[in-house]
């Protein structure tokens, strides 16, 4: 499944090529998880005025079309769902049996792919209301924003049981630390799976929050050579997965102190952490 470092690396990879793109063209393939929201005719004449990124959300900026009286802007909310890809390519293939979206542009044919059809294409008068209002509203801070803090972290986790490994998927106190990314950076920071959010001190959540930055960081680095695999839909991770520490490496010995990694069910999904260098 694409996670937040995966769609930062396809914006990065569209943002400079697409902007000022003007579209021609739209043809929609079977039905996506949510309906597109307009005329696709509606599209045609609109440029591309920038992508940018909420969550696991890109956003199409679209300016107003020049032969329509008192048009106004709008975009495109797009999200890439279990198994979808974007791909911006010169040549005008025809569409496969997996591909659901295609915008046509000036600067090329802009094709959303997704075999299992959770991905959308979504009209929306701007990203904070409509449609993408909505989609958008209940995420949490963005972790490379500088909003994110040890003291937000700490504040969002008061009083919360929940475990802080769950309490970091859940994605509405900081967004984008995916399964993967939740076992690392609580390993980064030295804290142990279970710990309930609440119990966290001001001073690990300074180390939990440089962690979180540090993996997902990492990770959008790798991405550009993980794109290919991600797109293979083998799971998240790619590149990253072959560097992670402690995910998938139960009974292999901790880099740091060689005790055996162990990996537990948190929310049916596996954790994997040391137990002696991770502690409540
Ligand atoms: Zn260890």
């Amino acid at each position: 499944m694409p996670e937040l470092p995966e769609v930062e690396v396809t914006r990065l990879s569209l943002v400079d090529r697409l902007r000022d793109a003007e579209i021609s063209a739209v043809r929609l393939g079977k039905p996506l998880r949510w309906p597109l929201g307009c005329e696709p005719a509606s599209l045609i004449g609109r440029r591309v005025l920038d992508i940018s990124r909420r969550g696991k959300y890109l956003w199409f900026a679209l300016g107003a079309r020049a032969d329509v009286a008192a048009d106004a802007a709008g975009g495109l909310l797009l999200h890439l769902g279990m198994s979808g890809s974007l791909n911006l390519s010169e040549q005008f293939a025809a569409p496969g049996p997996w591909d659901h979206f295609d915008l046509v542009t000036s600067r090329g044919l802009l094709r959303l792919t997704d075999p299992r059809r959770f991905g959308a294409a979504v009209w929306s008068p701007s990203r904070d209301d409509g449609a993408a209002g909505k989609l958008l509203a209940g995420l949490g801070v963005e972790p490379f924003d500088a909003g994110f803090t040890a003291v937000l972290l700490h504040e969002r986790l008061r009083g919360r049981r929940v475990a802080i490994k769950q309490a970091l998927l859940a994605g509405d106190i900081v967004v984008g630390v995916g399964n993967i990314y939740a076992s690392e950076a609580l390993f980064l920071a030295g804290i142990d799976p279970r710990t309930p959010g609440g119990r966290i001190s001001l001073a690990r959540c300074v180390r939990l929050a440089d962690a979180v930055r540090q993996v997902l960081s990492r990770a959008v680095a790798l991405g550009g050579s993980t794109l290919r695999d991600f797109r293979d839909a083998h799971g998240m991770g790619g590149a990253f997965q072959h560097e992670a520490r402690v995910y998938d490496r139960e009974g292999q010995p901790c880099v740091a102190c060689g005790e055996p990694v162990r990996r537990i069910v948190q929310g049916q999904r596996s954790t994997y952490f040391c137990p002696r260098c991770q502690r409540r």
